[in-house]
């Protein structure tokens, strides 16, 4: 296969802290020999393993791109053993416009793995990540939240996957970030994820979902920020530390193990949501109303749970469409794990 058009501006072998860029060569109408430049942060400190972090995955996700910023211009290669690479915003062109895709050709960059080196710009990253970056690192965490159409519980994630000593390890990690949930994740369609490609390669793996509405909160980047160093103390880069931010904590194991934890609207109208996130569901309640929205004097359509358990996700806009997911139920595995690095 041909080489990534994308030259980095940083050495991944120098020790000390360097910020650069990704150079992606990109030419169109307003910048004809142009590229774009992806920021990028590599700390090292001789040998020890290495931590790829990452966020902007999707462009209108907040939390992993404002922890992520604040880490790069903050932590000192002295405080490092071994390497953290650090890229806040992964779709740099999907983060510049708030979107979730790429304005340059709408490309899911989480959809898109695992790229190809003559593609599309989202095709140019996805596969720089995949042939260039995965190779280099021993563990990975890329920080999602809802975006503008959802909202979540905060959780860390892992997937169940085939070699149990992998899961093993990944779920110890998922633990280490410490958020307040901890799920096992079921994808409706694992293709082209990044997160496939990062198991695929065997590394130990977290993803996240830790809030929504195309917005960060005081309290999911206090949780992002302390996930971060939870998991970079746990690959043993940086020291444990006696602080508030290491206070003890516990979190709740959630599992969602099958399709009938997810309820899609069947309509176009106005969404009420009968559940907040984080309350608890029975089998056949109900979760939601759609309103027809063009007529008054008629009932709403009812959307009833499909299983018991915690609303983990939903809708977040005001809006609903035929096809947009209303609502995730998630099983409660077990409360109170405490949360050790
Ligand atoms: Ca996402």
């Amino acid at each position: 296969m041909r080489a990534s058009p994308i030259q980095p501006t940083v050495d991944f072998n120098a020790d000390g802290e360097q910020h650069g860029f990704l150079k992606l060569p990109h030419s169109h109408d307003v910048s004809a020999w142009g590229a774009e430049m992806i920021p990028i942060t590599v700390i090292r400190n001789g040998e020890g393993p290495t931590a790829l972090l990452t966020g902007g995955n999707h462009g209108d996700e907040y939390e992993g791109p404002i922890a992520l910023s604040k880490l790069a211009a903050t932590l000192k290669a002295s405080a490092v053993r071994g390497r953290v690479i650090i890229v806040p915003f992964m779709n740099f062109p999907a983060f510049r416009a708030g979107t979730r895709t790429s304005p340059i050709d709408r490309g899911n960059l989480n959809r898109s793995f695992p790229g190809k080196p003559d593609g599309t710009v989202t095709e140019k990253i996805a596969d720089y990540f995949q042939r260039y970056l995965l190779p280099l690192a021993d563990y990975v965490l890329d920080l999602h939240a809802g975006g503008r159409t959802l909202d979540f519980v905060p959780f860390a994630a892992i997937h169940v996957l085939p070699d149990a000593t992998q899961q093993a390890r990944c779920e110890a990690a998922m633990r280490a970030f410490g958020a307040p949930y901890s799920m096992r994740m079921l994808e409706l369609d694992s293709v082209g994820l990044y997160d496939t490609a990062v198991e695929e390669a065997g590394k130990v793996f977290v993803s996240t979902e830790l809030g929504g509405g195309g917005t960060a909160t005081v309290q999911s980047v206090a949780i992002t920020e302390r996930g971060v160093r939870g998991f970079l103390q746990h690959a043993g880069i940086i020291e444990h530390e006696e602080s508030g931010r290491n206070a003890p904590r516990t979190t709740t194991l959630l599992d969602m193990p099958d399709g009938t934890c997810y309820t899609t609207s069947e309509h176009d109208g106005l969404l009420e949501l009968c559940k907040d996130l984080g309350e608890m569901v029975d089998s056949g309640e109900v979760i939601a109303r759609i309103y027809d929205a063009k007529r008054t004097g008629a009932a709403p359509i009812e959307y009833r749970a499909r299983r018991a358990g915690m609303l983990a996700a939903r809708h977040f806009p005001g809006l609903v469409r035929i096809g947009d997911t209303v609502a995730v139920v998630a099983d409660v595995l077990e409360r109170g794990i405490p949360v050790t690095v």
